[in-house]
């Protein structure tokens, strides 16, 4: 698959490099607390990054939560998981 058919497909994972708050975005807080399951790194963290609302708020000097997703959801309190 080429890049541009992976990135348009929004899995990219060796053609596209990570994004580069990986390390220290809040999701991974949330995977590691078993809140959010392994679609959102593949999808966006780990692939098409630059559709990541969270990406493009940091990209934009936008103030947001840490419980904004990549989707512009955001992460039920009560601890529901969202896969
Ligand atoms: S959630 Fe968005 S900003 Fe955070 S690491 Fe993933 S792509 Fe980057």
């Amino acid at each position: 698959m080429k890049k541009k058919n992976a990135l348009a497909s929004g899995y990219c994972y060796s053609y596209c490099m990570r994004c580069k708050w990986y390390s220290v975005c809040p999701m991974r807080r949330f995977e590691r607390e078993g809140r959010i399951g392994n679609e959102w790194n593949r999808k966006y963290c780990s692939g098409n990054y630059e559709a990541c609302v969270r990406y493009r708020k940091e990209e934009a000097g936008i103030p947001h939560q840490d419980i904004l997703l990549p989707d512009g959801s955001f992460l039920p309190a009560g601890g529901d998981r969202v896969n």
